[in-house]
């Protein structure tokens, strides 16, 4: 039987891997032709060439529907145009992808379950797939993000133990095996074909393979490591050194500067896997990996996180400053920060504050410092390193 595939999620990122999946569906028989593609639906209209959404917060006016006023869902135009007019403009998507609003229809009967959506939106959506998906799945966390426990040490928690758990409970189900795939793949760059790799974390050899299988191209190299932990932990991690970088950028820095954040950021990325998840024995050569250095370089120069960290950053200079969410919904067109508006780096702070190990992470802190507690995007260079480097 054909592995069914579903994928999870249509953002960015969504619809640029959609460009990989929906090809290999159709070309290898390992696989059903048809991928639904579950889309948050929204509603869209094209004026002056350009497509928009009703402004934020808006509603219809009483008694009437966004139809009513002119609006389209926006999957009824994926699945006409083969377009993702909104996150991924521009780009033709594989026609047997097919766009689908209700996530219980999309993953009905799927055997390989793809999850690409802000990790912030996962909560209400994971349990309407209960009973759904084919016994024996397996799933796939493409979530670059990372969620902790509230309370006590804020203990962090990988977003794909997170599905697992939740999998698990669906209809007594076997064990979900879930695996990653993160990587130096700016989606838009992804979708127009310029090369790329990425990493496959899993942790069955054999489903790293059929993984690899459904997303491989030739312009999409992907490998598979068996290291969930460290390749999602390198995924979540770069999202708050990419601040540090837009620091720099904002400020008029040069390249050593910048290379400097990378390089302490990545050894902080790796004492973070130690500190929090040494027992989980993740790989010193996983942060050669394209999930790791490379990904990490690829945010801290061309990444969304960079780039409002950036204005972050000058919009200080110019005595104007502006709140994280305000940069966030100017500039990126409905598309999030990773990690819930810079979310990533106040949990990690909270993280490492309740175990007692802030001044190992003198770069985090100091990005912390600048992004939510008033300090000067200057004081980036104010780590104390010597003690620790
Ligand atoms: P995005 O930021 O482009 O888009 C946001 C998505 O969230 C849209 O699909 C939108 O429909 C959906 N959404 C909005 N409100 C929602 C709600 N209330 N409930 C549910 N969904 C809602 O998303 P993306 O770039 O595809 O990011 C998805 C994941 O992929 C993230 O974890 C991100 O870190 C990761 N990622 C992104 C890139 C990239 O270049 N964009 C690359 C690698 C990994
Ligand atoms: P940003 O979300 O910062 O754009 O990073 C995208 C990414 O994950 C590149 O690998």
């Amino acid at each position: 039987m054909p592995e069914k595939v579903a994928l999870i999620g249509s953002g960015n990122w969504g619809s640029a891997i959609a460009t990989k999946i929906g090809v290999n569906a159709s070309a290898c028989a390992d696989f059903d032709d048809k991928v639904y593609m579950w889309v948050f639906e929204e509603y869209v209209k094209e004026e002056d060439g350009k497509w928009v959404r009703p402004a934020r917060g808006a509603k219809p006016p009483e008694g009437k529907t966004w139809v009513d006023e002119g609006y389209t869902p926006l999957t009824q135009v994926i699945n006409e145009k083969h377009e993702n007019v909104i996150y991924l403009p521009g780009i033709e998507l594989p026609h047997n992808i097919v766009a689908c609003p209700d996530v219980a229809t999309c993953v009905d009967g799927a055997t390989m379950m793809v999850f690409v959506i802000p990790h912030n939106f996962l909560a209400p959506i994971v349990p309407k797939m209960e009973g759904k998906f084919a016994k024996g799945a397996i799933g796939c966390s493409l979530i670059k993000g990372i969620e902790f426990e509230k309370e006590g040490d804020m203990k962090p928690i990988l977003i794909s133990d997170l599905l697992q758990a939740e999998m698990k409970k669906s209809d007594g189900a076997p064990v979900v095996d879930m695996s990653v795939l993160m990587g130096a793949n700016v989606a838009n760059e992804v979708a127009k074909g310029d090369f790329a790799e990425a990493t496959i974390g899993c942790t069955k050899p054999e489903n790293g393979l059929k993984w690899c299988k459904l997303f491989n191209t030739k312009d999409f190299a992907v490998q598979a490591v068996t290291d969930v932990a460290g390749a999602e932990l390198c995924g979540a991690m770069k999202n708050v050194v990419a601040l540090g970088a837009g620091f720099c950028d904002g400020l008029g820095y040069g390249g050593n500067t910048k290379a400097a954040i990378i390089r302490i950021g990545l050894k902080e990325m790796q004492k973070f896997c130690k500190v929090f998840y040494g027992d989980r024995q993740i790989k010193d050569e996983t942060f050669l990996e394209s999930c790791g250095v490379a990904d990490l370089v690829t945010t801290c120069f061309g990444g969304r996180n960079r780039k409002c960290a950036d204005i972050f950053a000058k919009n200080i200079a110019a005595g104007t400053p502006k709140a994280w969410d305000v940069i966030e919904a100017e500039e990126l067109n409905g598309q999030k920060l990773q990690g819930e508006r810079t979310g990533t780096a106040q949990d990690v702070m909270k993280a490492i504050k309740a175990k007692g190990v802030v001044d190992a992470f003198p770069l985090f802190s100091q990005i912390h410092k600048i992004a939510f507690e008033g300090a000067k995007p200057e004081t980036i260079i104010d780590m104390k390193l010597e003690k620790y480097y």
